[in-house]
């Protein structure tokens, strides 16, 4: 079982000159190496190695980072590899709530990237799709529940979703997930999880007017600010398409 470190103070990590530049220097086991590469990663992006030491030693994040920064790798490779195997018939371990389908969709991605060198399990709840071989798999066990909270609320007050287990919680896009108006179901998921669990938090900005509903979610997290506020990262090269709403996943 995952262990978490008990902290007494806070740390900011701001400054991107310090940051390790090797995946090496981050404390990743092999596996967790093996599947960087396979996902043709070369270097750290500074999300990456700021949060990834902090997230190893079993501290809560709390991560202004954007979509684009890569802040998927930076929360599921540290928790990947720490993370236990859940029994047959139990888990999840860990819990990812984001606020899309889509955005579970691209977390999935890059969770079977690097469950295939973990050996973990992963398993998707979202809205949209039938709730049957959702139920079926929670049945059978898994390691790593990636949920949008409409859905997991609907399987929690069903039955099928037992979050007792849970030691390590991200809240991807924070931000964007209380604009929608999900703080009402992201309190009641958190408040199914057990209280000492680690709280990975990850949002496009930790102004405090924005995610001040969350704090209490976290307990002296480790904060990491490098994404500077409305500036979309410099790697992302940005297209748009109109299509229709049906349209949209298959797009
Ligand atoms: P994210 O911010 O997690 O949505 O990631 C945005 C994109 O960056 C994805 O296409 C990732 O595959 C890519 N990416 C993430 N980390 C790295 C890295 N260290 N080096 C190169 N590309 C990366």
């Amino acid at each position: 079982m995952a262990k978490r470190r008990s902290t007494t103070a806070s740390t900011t990590i701001t400054a991107e000159k310090d940051l390790p530049t090797r995946f090496e220097d981050l404390g990743l086991s092999n596996r967790a190496l093996a599947a960087v590469s396979d996902m043709g990663y070369e270097a750290p992006t500074p999300v990456q190695a700021a949060s990834i030491p902090a997230a190893l030693a079993g501290t809560d994040v709390m991560a202004a980072a954007q979509t684009g920064t890569g802040k998927t790798a930076a929360f599921l490779l540290p928790t990947l590899d720490r993370l236990g195997h859940a029994r047959h018939g139990q888990g999840p371990l860990m819990l990812v709530v984001t606020p899309t389908r889509e955005l579970a969709a691209q977390i999935e991605e890059v969770a079977n990237a690097i469950c295939a060198h973990t050996g973990h399990t992963a398993t998707v709840l979202v809205g949209g799709v039938s709730y049957e071989p959702q139920r079926a798999a929670l049945r059978k066990g898994c390691d790593l529940v990636v949920a949008t909270p409409g859905r997991l609320i609907d399987l929690i007050n069903s039955g099928d979703c037992n979050l007792s287990q849970v030691e390590t919680l991200v809240l991807d896009e924070a931000d964007r997930m209380l604009d929608m108006g999900f703080l009402p179901a992201v309190k009641k998921i958190v408040a199914r999880t057990p209280s000492e669990r680690q709280t990975l938090l990850f949002s496009a900005t930790l102004d405090d007017d924005a995610i001040a509903s969350t704090r209490s979610l976290v307990r002296d997290p480790a904060h990491v600010k490098i994404a500077r506020k409305g500036t979309p990262a410099q790697t992302i090269e940005q297209f748009a398409l109109g299509v229709s709403p049906d349209a949209k996943n298959a797009v």
